[in-house]
């Protein structure tokens, strides 16, 4: 029988379709992981050494010498830094100017390598600059939310295979995440405790899909994983900002992150994925219901019409499934 299941901090609905089931190594890409079949440098990329657009840029580390790491600006970007917070609410027309942020960071100088493929102390310095440009940009009083994410691969909508991530920040909280925090709220209200605590607690006391816990973080496949693979990393210490992660807490983070990663990475041959950090709108103080992590999702099936049209996705694996096979890949 199928089942519908229900993650309770989105409220979102998932069909498990176990009819048409597929067991996970058949999500194994069948090709040469793709990441690691181009050169360490090429001469077209704006993101290879030798090539940066120094104008774009913002900051790199470290300052001087072979840069580490880089966060330049969008070159095409979606919404423009300069200018008047503007709004008009002309009856049901609606419009607000484009004022925000939208920038890349360059997560290494090579352009054949991945998070997956880094040391530890080089991905504590991504997540590093990451939490410096979220500080940065939240004194910005234009500034409502900040959308932290990362493409891996053609099907995840990366249009460059060098290894970077994506900071865009919105004069606006938008009606997803807005209806996530009413849900988050919600559950706090009527149980008294946060839903994301509360979850993780269940994991971890269930531990049928844990992936990997330290002393920080846990990363787990989710109970009603809307697709194959789709995993979290939630901190252990409730709190609503990334930003307002400690330093001890970031090594930890890298570490979860990598073991997630590389565990995908040669499990299932580099497969394309979205990397999203969920963390509170800017103006919203630290709270007791609104809690922050990663989602990690694979892209290895599509969505349809269905999905377009009900909001409910169709995941023809079954979650418990992915985390037993991702818990043997060895790393
Ligand atoms: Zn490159
Ligand atoms: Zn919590």
């Amino acid at each position: 029988m199928p089942e519908l299941r229900q993650n309770l901090a989105t409220k979102e609905w998932v069909i498990i379709a176990n009819e048409r089931a597929k067991r996970p190594n058949t999500y194994v890409e069948r090709r040469h992981a793709m990441t690691e079949s181009c050169s360490p440098h090429d001469d077209a990329c704006p993101f290879c050494i030798g090539n940066e657009e120094i104008d774009l840029e913002i900051a790199r580390i470290p300052a001087v010498g072979d840069w580490k790491v880089r966060v330049v600006r969008n070159k095409f970007p979606a919404l423009s830094v300069d200018g008047n917070l503007t709004r008009s609410f002309n009856g049901v027309r609606r419009r607000v100017a484009g004022i925000g942020y939208h920038e890349v960071l360059v997560e290494h100088p090579h352009h054949n390598t991945t998070l997956a493929l880094m040391e530890p102390d080089e991905i504590q310095l991504v997540l590093e600059m990451y939490q410096w440009r979220g500080r940065e940009i939240s004194k910005d009083p234009r500034i409502e939310q900040i959308v932290y994410f990362k493409n891996h691969g053609e099907r995840a909508g990366a249009s460059l295979p060098h290894p970077h991530g994506q900071i865009i920040a919105m004069p606006m909280v938008p009606g997803d995440i807005r209806r996530r925090i009413e849900e988050a709220r919600r559950y706090f209200d009527e149980n008294g405790e946060c839903v994301f605590c509360a979850m993780l607690n269940d994991e971890l006391a269930q531990n049928e899909r844990i992936i990997m816990a330290n002393e920080h973080f846990v990363s787990f496949g989710l109970y009603a994983a809307s697709s194959p693979f789709h995993a979290w990393i939630v901190p252990r210490r409730h709190s609503s900002s990334f930003t307002h992660i400690r330093p001890e807490e970031t090594a930890a983070l890298a570490r979860v992150l990598r073991d997630l990663l590389r565990r995908l990475y040669y499990g299932l041959n580099d497969p394309d994925f979205n990397l999203i950090i969920r963390s509170a709108p800017v103006k919203e103080p630290e709270n007791a219901y609104l809690h922050w992590y990663i989602a990690l999702v694979p892209r290895l099936s599509r969505s349809a019409g269905f999905e377009l049209g009900s909001g409910v996705r169709i995941n023809p694996s079954l979650p418990e499934d992915c985390v037993d096979f991702l818990r043997q890949v060895e790393v």
